[in-house]
Order: structure tokens, then sequence, then C-alpha cells
């Protein structure tokens, strides 16, 4: 029997869970970690509130989940509560499917000033994770800036356009709806440091800005290229290219009609952050592209901001004693692979990019290098001591472990508590979720 310990409880933990189950058949015993006592990482703190078809692939994990073969250790930190090393005594393999849950920094003068945020605890606030769950951003003022243009960006931008009625159905979390409806927000910028040739929104998402009840997408026919130079696109930024064309082709006093504008600003690259003790204004240079990058012009803007959201990329937490790329900010492997016997997969292998379906061939092929190092007797016998010597470790050093049960019956409260028409109300500290598995 080999043990596979699987850490992080999202999209790339529970396809590396199911890849396991298949190769290695009934041979083999998986238990998925998680630092909070809720699982599906990404899933359930990334994915937006209002995308439910995209977080019903939980659906898919949880029947990963309730195999017999399978188990959950919630509200376990590896790297704290227990070592790599003491994982790596208990079990055949470790995989670590942390994702990249820190922010990129901008890098630029005034990031620490109140009211500039990134992506991350942005989006963990109106998700309701325990971190981020007391961020309480002013929503008070005129202007927000949103940095980036790839899809957290438009999320950012969409949620916080949304009126409450728009957030029917969706699992967004109490404080960030009242918040938002509460918001004076009138203009929200799209800052992109290149073109409309360069954004890497996807064209369904960014579509979905042309539907907004009281937001209007703009973009400046002017900053655009000329339709025929839209031809060597590949398909999906074409159409994406198409929606930004449409949101020019408004006219004025149509867009007028809703009181939000959403203004794209394109090769306009953040130089610094200005404000007194909270963010007033952003200063950007104008840039132009050299072989498809971005390079300053030397002419800055200064633009008035009340609150600025980075959706400039994500990076992966280090793990003591696990080697670490700092440049690319994510485990340092060799197509998954650590060391023998140690693994990482997903976004924690390969850095914040592609889909959640992306993914799944990645848990296959980390699957892949186990069975190989497994067969190559790099994995040494098969003597590992698995979940029973896990839980010996975990009543000695008195750890709180959440099971998959217990999860069960976090998620029935969590469904009990939901307002009209929304499938759950979820709890955002840890406390109450454990409270509420008792
Ligand atoms: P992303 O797609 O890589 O976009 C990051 C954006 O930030 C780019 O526009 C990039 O511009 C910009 N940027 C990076 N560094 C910058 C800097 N220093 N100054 C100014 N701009 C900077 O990343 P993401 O939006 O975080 O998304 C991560 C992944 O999750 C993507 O694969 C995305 O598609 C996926 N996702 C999907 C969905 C969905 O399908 N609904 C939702 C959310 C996220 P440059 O291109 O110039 O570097």
């Amino acid at each position: 029997m080999r043990h596979i310990a699987i850490i992080g409880s999202g999209p790339a933990g529970y396809y590396t869970a199911e890849a396991a189950q298949k190769a290695f058949a009934g041979d083999v015993r998986i238990e998925v970690f998680d630092s909070l006592p809720v699982p599906y990482g990404l899933i359930r703190s990334g994915v937006a509130p209002d995308h439910q078809s995209i977080k019903a692939v939980s659906n898919r994990y949880e029947k990963v989940a309730l195999s017999d073969n399978v188990g959950f250790v919630g509200n376990v930190c590896v790297g704290r509560d227990v070592s790599i090393a003491e994982l790596r005594e208990l079990y055949d393999a470790v995989v670590l499917a942390t994702g990249a849950p820190r922010d990129r920094d901008l890098g630029i003068p005034g990031e620490t000033l109140s009211n500039v945020f990134g992506s991350a605890a942005f989006v963990g606030w109106y998700n309701g994770h325990p971190e981020f769950a007391a961020l309480d951003p002013d929503l008070s003022g005129r202007t927000a800036v949103v940095i980036g243009m790839g899809n957290v960006a438009l999320d950012v931008a969409r949620i916080l356009a949304k009126t409450r009625a728009e957030f029917a159905g969706s699992d967004i979390v109490a404080h960030a709806l009242d918040a938002l409806e509460a918001s004076r927000i009138e203009r929200i910028l799209i800052l992109g440091r290149r073109g409309p040739h360069q954004i890497m929104m996807t064209p369904k998402e960014l579509g979905e800005l042309g539907h907004l009840e009281r937001a209007a997408p703009h973009v400046a026919p002017a900053d655009l290229p000329a339709p025929e130079e839209d031809a060597i696109l590949e398909p999906g930024l074409r159409k994406s290219v198409s929606h930004l064309r449409a949101f020019a082709a408004t006219p004025a006093h149509i867009r007028a009609e809703k009181p939000i504008d959403l203004e794209f600003v394109f090769m306009s690259s953040p130089k610094a952050l200005v404000g007194n003790g909270k963010v007033e204004a952003i200063e950007v240079e104008k840039t132009r592209l050299v072989r498809g990058q971005a390079e300053g012009t030397g002419e800055t803007e200064t633009i008035p901001a009340d609150l600025v959201i980075s959706c400039i990329g994500y990076r992966t937490s280090p793990i003591p004693g696990v080697p670490f790329d700092e440049r690319a900010g994510r485990f340092a492997n060799d197509e998954g692979r650590i060391l023998p016997g140690l693994y990482c997969v997903g976004w924690a292998r390969r850095g914040p990019s592609g889909t959640i379906g992306t993914n799944r061939p990645d848990g296959y092929s980390v699957v892949e290098l186990i069975a190989e190092d497994a067969e190559s007797g790099a994995l040494g016998a098969a003597r590992k001591h698995g979940r029973a010597g896990f839980d010996a470790l975990a009543e000695e050093r008195g750890l709180e472990v959440v099971t998959f049960r217990d999860w069960k019956k976090i998620e029935e409260a969590e469904t009990r508590a939901a307002r009209d028409g929304a499938p759950r109300e979820k709890f955002v500290d840890v406390a109450a979720m454990i409270r509420a598995r008792d």
C-alpha cells in the first residue's frame, strides 16, 4: 500500500487525488490536507461568487473526497503544524498543491498606503476567506483603479460594479454584499500597461461587462488598432478584442444611462501611488510597445484614485524545507518533481495561469512521476504509516483536525444560513467553522 499526502484541496489537489486513485487502484491511501477547515481552495475562495456554474466543479471533487481511500485533513497547516520532513517520513509521496495565494507586489512607491490591495486580499474579502474577511475596504470614494488586464481584473471590476440584485443566486458573503451596496464608486478604471491586443481577458468574461445593470464599459476608439490588424490574433483574443470594439462603438448617450463608468486605460504603467496615509492618486507612465513589451515613454499622468486593487498575478507561499524559485514565485521543480517523494502540481508548479481544467492533466502527469519513482525504487519499500502515523502526531500536538464528515456538517450549516436564493452563507472565521461541526 502506498500513502500519498496531497497538500491543498483545490482543483490541483483533487485532480491529483483522482489520478492517483486511478493509477494505483486499490493499492493507495490518499490524504488531502488543507490549512482551512473547509475544502476546495480556489473554487471556494478565488472563483467569483457570481460564477456559480464554475464553482459546480467541486461536485466532482466531492465524489473523489467521499471515496473510501481518500481522506481530508482540514485545519492543518503544513510547514507550521507539521513539517514537510515529518510528512515525508509518513508518506511515500507528498504533493504540494498549495496554489499561489500571495499577491505579487507592484514594486512601486506608495504600495503600503491604505485602501491599496492586491487581488488575493480583495477577492478573499468578498469570498469570505478567513485571512481577508476583515479587510474592510473603503468604498466611499468616487474612483477605483483596477490594475491589470486579466480575468481577475475583470472579476474585481465586475464585482465592484454590480447591484445587490445582480448578486442574487451568488454566494458573496454578507459583509461584502452590504459594503458593495453602500459603495459610492462611480468610476472604475481598468489599467493596462500594454494595448488592446495584449489583454489577457477571455471573451466570455469580458462580454459580461456589456450586460451590467448600472455600469457601462468604455473604450476610447482612438486606443484601438485598425480593425484589419485583428486578423493576426488567435481566435479567442480576436473575440475579446471584438468586445472592446463593441464597447468603443457604444454612443456616449447610451453609456450615460448607467451611473458607473467602467473605463479601459491602455498603455499606462503604474509608477507610484500617492496619498497622505490613504491612497489619493496613481501616477502612471505612458508606454509604447517594443517587441511586444511595454516600454516607458517618459510621459506621466496622475489619475485620482480612492481605491486601488492590483490584479497582476500571484506567488506561491514558500514552505520551510522546500526549494523555492524566488524569481518565478513557485517551488523549484522539474516538470512537477522537486525530488523523488516530493512533488508539486498546479499553480505551485507552473505559476498562476490557465483555467481550472488545466490542473487536470497536471494532476495526471504528477501521478505518472510518482508511479515512475515507485517503480524505479526511488521511493523505497512501501512501509510508510500514512494517516495512522499522522493521527498519532496530530494527537500528540493537540491539532484540531477537521475531517470530510466534519466539513459536510459545516456545509450544512452554511446552506441553512443562506439568504433567499443563495446557495450558502459562508463562515468567514476558522473558529466559527469549527464550532459548526460540533
Ligand atoms: P493574468 O491573466 O496573467 O493577467 C495579469 C495582468 O496583470 C496582465 O494584464 C499583466 O500585463 C498585468 N501585469 C502584470 N504585472 C504588471 C505590472 N507590474 N504592472 C501592470 N500590470 C501588470 O493573471 P490573472 O488575471 O491574475 O489570472 C490568473 C489566471 O487565472 C489566468 O489564467 C486567468 O485566466 C485565470 N482566471 C480565470 C477566470 C475565469 O475564467 N473566469 C477568472 C479569474 C482568473 P502584461 O500582460 O503586460 O504582463
